[in-house]
């Protein structure tokens, strides 16, 4: 299905110093890297390393400051770049002396909301994996009021700066970009008013609507997020789709092994079940129930079935609105 071409997937930039960790996210959020490998990665030299996910909901680049990028280098388009983009984060090593870093950030901010006021602009205070819970509030205290100090002083503190604690060596990484991707989705309401009605009609306690490859979740119903809950569902799409690439069939036409007829149940010890289900070429739903809940388990399936036709068609009509709105540009 074509229904989430790169047309509406949402546009994020991640940028900050060399060295602050973008690679490194970028590998084990979108290319399963596991944390420890990321000390091997090679430093590059170019400004900007492309990577539009060509199998995740959503699309990126990344951009390196070495130190003296040029806003004004008139082979650089970065104009058109930040007109297209949703959010940019902006990456921080909080193990380093971070002046220099917050420095960065006013400068590539103040240039971006110039051309694009309606950037979403998001700081990764990253690598805080080591400090103690004290140092990690004191440090983004410190980012923050630093930050936005620079904002005031410059007259523009009617933009807003949203700060996360992130590290790749636990699940804040994906939280945080979970919570960055939820903010340029449009249909979050009603994907939320989908996923509420489909667990109340199915006795289901959580439910997750995920990006597969990425273990981004882009909505979930309106109960509180639980980060056990969360991190189990993240381990079971490594189960599956672990499991698929080995013993799966060898190809599938995609990047992932995961297709219309992907699914997977987990019975827990503690009377809790897990249940995965395809929804769309890049998302997958993933539930919790109890097991008597689950004994009904042709009522989930059809009320599942009702769920996703109600999915594919918000996104279809999104398509369409933006291609009746291409058409009525080009006349
Ligand atoms: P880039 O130049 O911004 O792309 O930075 P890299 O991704 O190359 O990362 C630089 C170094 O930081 C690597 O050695 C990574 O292993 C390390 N790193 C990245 N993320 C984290 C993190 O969350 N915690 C820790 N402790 N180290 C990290």
């Amino acid at each position: 299905s074509d229904s989430l071409n790169p047309e509406v997937k949402p546009r994020i930039l991640l940028m900050g110093l060399r060295r602050s960790g973008k690679s490194s996210i970028q590998k084990v959020v979108f290319h399963k890297m596991s944390p420890s490998e990321t000390l091997f990665l090679e430093s590059t030299n170019k400004i900007c390393r492309e990577d539009v996910s060509s199998s995740s909901f959503v699309s990126f680049q990344i951009w390196d400051f070495p130190g003296q990028i040029d806003f004004f280098d008139p082979t650089f388009d970065y104009e058109m770049i930040f007109r297209g983009t949703g959010a940019l984060i902006f990456v921080i090593d909080s193990q380093d002396d971070y002046v220099e870093a917050v420095s960065r950030l006013h400068l590539t901010v103040t240039r971006a909301y110039k051309v694009n006021t309606n950037i979403n602009f998001e700081v990764f205070i990253h690598k805080v994996d080591g400090l103690s819970d004290d140092h990690k509030i004191q440090k983004q205290r410190d980012i923050h009021r630093r930050a936005n100090d620079d904002l005031v002083d410059a007259g523009l503190q009617s933009i807003n700066l949203s700060f996360y604690l992130t590290s790749i060596y636990d699940h804040s990484i994906f939280e945080a970009f979970s919570k960055v991707v939820q903010k340029l989705i449009p249909q979050l309401p009603t994907l939320e008013n989908l996923l509420n009605i489909f667990i109340s009609n199915s006795c289901i306690e959580k439910a997750f609507l995920f990006d597969v490859l990425s273990k981004i979740y882009i909505a979930t119903d309106s109960s509180p997020v639980d980060m056990s809950t969360y991190e189990l569902c993240c381990d079971m799409i490594d189960v599956v789709i672990d499991i698929s690439c080995i013993y799966g069939p060898a190809d599938t036409g995609s990047d992932l092994p995961y297709d219309k007829e992907s699914m997977a149940i987990i019975h827990l010890n503690n009377t809790t079940v897990i249940y995965l289900k395809e929804v769309t070429e890049f998302l997958a739903v993933v539930c919790f129930l109890r097991t008597e809940s689950f004994e009904r388990k042709g009522l989930i399936d059809y009320n599942f079935h009702c769920f996703k036709s109600a999915i594919q068609e918000v996104f279809d009509v999104r398509l369409r609105i933006q291609k009746n709105r291409k058409l009525l540009s080009q006349r």
